[in-house]
């Protein structure tokens, strides 16, 4: 038992304040001294997390607040390893739920392993998926459950190969370059983009990315254009270029791919992003889960900053940029751009109120300019070869490429990169090569775990950011395609599953709304409903729609609706 005078005549844990030292004692490197601390001990005691708030100079209560937020953190220390397997429904359709249980009965022999389950990792294109420790794992195999504990880690997809009829921009370099050699990325046109803007004005370069008519890649697809006009206009300083690599709802892995596949290429799009925004300082904020990638994006800062193409005074030029890699540590919610923010400053991460906006008040209270990583890494190209050829990329209301990723029950899944306007049934016959035998297309979520999910109906609909109003929607780009084996209510509960765990709990709409529609769905799907059920999700998705605080607790209404509104006999 802890009392007040035992903790603060007791020096800090030196290994506490010796974490604390690597990062100045900064409040805001909170996540990082935590997981670094519990890479050692297993996990945060109460009495490390007291000294990590003594090392920092904040409150415990701050400290607490913290540890309890995030999933990869845990009050509870065990020694050994962690397996967290995924539970997201692209793994559950692939049959996670037996995997799982060959791991945990091995588990239970070895006391050294722990297995717990997880939201997607974002290992989409390798369900069933793992996380062992901090090596990402998959296709898991219940016959290979054993090697797994030996340390098997599976096969990582292969995207050298270009499907018929893509059109390569951001993943042109795909397997061609090595991602952790700058000297290979240079030989493939790395920095032409950026050295092409700072022959340029920076207005210049605003106007470029306005023109070409770049839609932000997140899911929301607000002009990207006008968020770096409003940060450029801003008339304070200094200012902060913010890339969002937090990557966490299910059915996505896109940018995962982009920064295995060419680092180099994201953080040319930010230097260009803060050389027109007049930004100098730039952070990237990438999910705890994706440790390598996090790693690689480091070694490509260290290259490039040694290569002058980043740091102080780029090629000799009057502008100067620096990245720095924050990771997170199990939130999806932290992908939602203030909550991500905060994140970023070692609180919670909670959504703030908006107005206002980050591009006036964001991060530490800077002008602030958030994009995807895929956003970023279409400027380069933006910058090199002009707007409108950006434009003549695509015939569709939106300009330019989409990084697509088809999944689910089509003989090829995977990631693929053509024109927006695509109809579900290209992406499935031209692009997925066609329904798997004995498949018969019944459904498709679309756009996400947030997306649509449509009947046969909506197989012709060119699909891009507009085409939400016609009932299909495109999000990030990710499409389920379930056959005649799958139901849209256990879809739908598997969706709700994922929500209710996510939810960051701010909010009663949400923090309610989604257990209590996971509690109606789990009763359907175990074939128990209740004459009333049908009728109470559609109330709870309205209330969730337009109560909610922010994005989570009001996009969940989307596929709920769609879902309801589509498959009503299935009801
Ligand atoms: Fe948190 Fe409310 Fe947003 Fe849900 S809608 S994630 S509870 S702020």
């Amino acid at each position: 038992m802890l009392d007040s005078k035992t903790l603060f005549i007791t020096p800090i844990d030196p290994a506490i304040a010796a974490a604390a030292d690597r990062h100045h004692h900064h409040p805001e490197a909170i996540l990082e001294v935590f997981r670094e601390v519990q890479a050692e001990r297993g996990g945060l005691s109460r009495e490390t997390i007291v000294d990590v708030a003594r090392a920092l100079g904040i409150p415990a209560s701050q400290a607490y607040s913290v540890a309890s937020f995030y999933s990869m953190l845990s009050r509870t220390p065990h020694p050994g390893h962690t397996i967290r397997v995924c539970d997201g429904p692209v793994c559950a359709l692939h049959g996670a739920a037996p995997v799982r249980a060959a791991i945990d009965a091995l588990a239970s022999e070895q006391p050294e392993w722990q297995v717990q389950r997880t939201s997607c990792l974002g290992l989409c294109d390798r369900a069933p998926a793992a996380l062992v420790d901090d090596q990402q794992c998959g296709p898991l195999e219940i016959e290979r459950a054993r090697e797994v504990l030996a340390g098997w880690r599976g096969t990582p997809t292969d995207y050298s190969q270009a499907r018929p009829g893509e059109v390569r921009v951001m993943v042109a370099n795909a397997g061609q370059i090595d991602p952790d050699a700058i000297e290979s990325a240079l030989a493939h046109g790395a920095y032409r983009g950026l050295k092409a803007a700072l022959e340029r004005t920076p207005e210049s370069i605003v106007e470029e990315v306005e023109k070409a008519g770049l839609t932000g890649r997140g899911g929301a697809g607000f002009p990207a254009g006008r968020k770096w006009r409003f940060v450029a206009q801003a008339a304070r300083f200094p200012k902060v270029v913010v890339c969002n690599a937090d990557e966490s709802e299910p059915l996505i892995f896109k940018d995962r791919v982009l920064i295995d596949t060419n680092p180099q290429q994201i953080l040319e799009g930010m230097a260009i992003a803060g050389y027109a925004c007049g930004a100098s300082e730039a952070y990237l904020y990438i999910r705890g889960e994706y440790a390598a990638q996090a790693q690689r994006l480091e070694r490509a800062i260290a290259q490039a900053e040694a290569r002058g193409w980043l740091g102080d005074r780029i090629q000799g030029a009057a502008f100067s940029f620096h990245i720095h890699v924050h990771r997170g540590a199990g939130a999806y919610i932290c992908g939602e751009e203030t909550a991500l923010l905060n994140s970023l400053e070692g609180q919670r991460g909670e959504p703030r109120v908006r107005p206002p906006y980050p591009p006036t008040v964001g991060y530490g209270g800077l002008p602030t300019l958030v994009n995807n990583v895929e956003t970023y890494a279409a400027a380069p190209s933006i910058a090199l070869n002009g707007a409108a050829w950006f434009r003549a990329l695509s015939s569709a209301a939106t300009p330019g490429t989409k990084i697509y990723m088809v999944l689910g029950h089509v003989k090829q899944p995977g990631l693929f990169e053509a024109p927006f306007g695509l109809t579900l049934r290209q992406i499935i016959d031209d692009f997925g090569g066609g329904m798997r035998a004995g498949s018969t297309f019944h459904f498709a979520l679309t756009g996400g775990a947030a997306g649509t999910i449509v009947p046969p109906s909506s197989m012709d609909i060119p699909i891009d950011y507009t085409s939400a109003s016609k009932g299909v929607s495109l999000g990030a780009g990710a499409f389920l395609i379930c056959d005649q084996s799958a139901s849209p209510v256990v879809l739908l509960r598997d969706l709700l599953h994922f929500f209710a765990a996510e939810s960051c709990g701010k909010c009663t709409p949400c923090r309610v709304g989604t257990h209590r529609s996971l509690e109606i769905l789990n009763r359907m799907a175990a074939g128990q409903s209740k004459p009333t059920d049908v009728a109470e999700l559609s109330d709870l998705a309205n209330v969730m729609q337009v109560a909610s605080f922010c994005g989570l607790g009001q996009a969940v209404a989307i596929p709920m609706k769609s879902a309801l509104t589509q498959f009503a006999g299935e009801f």
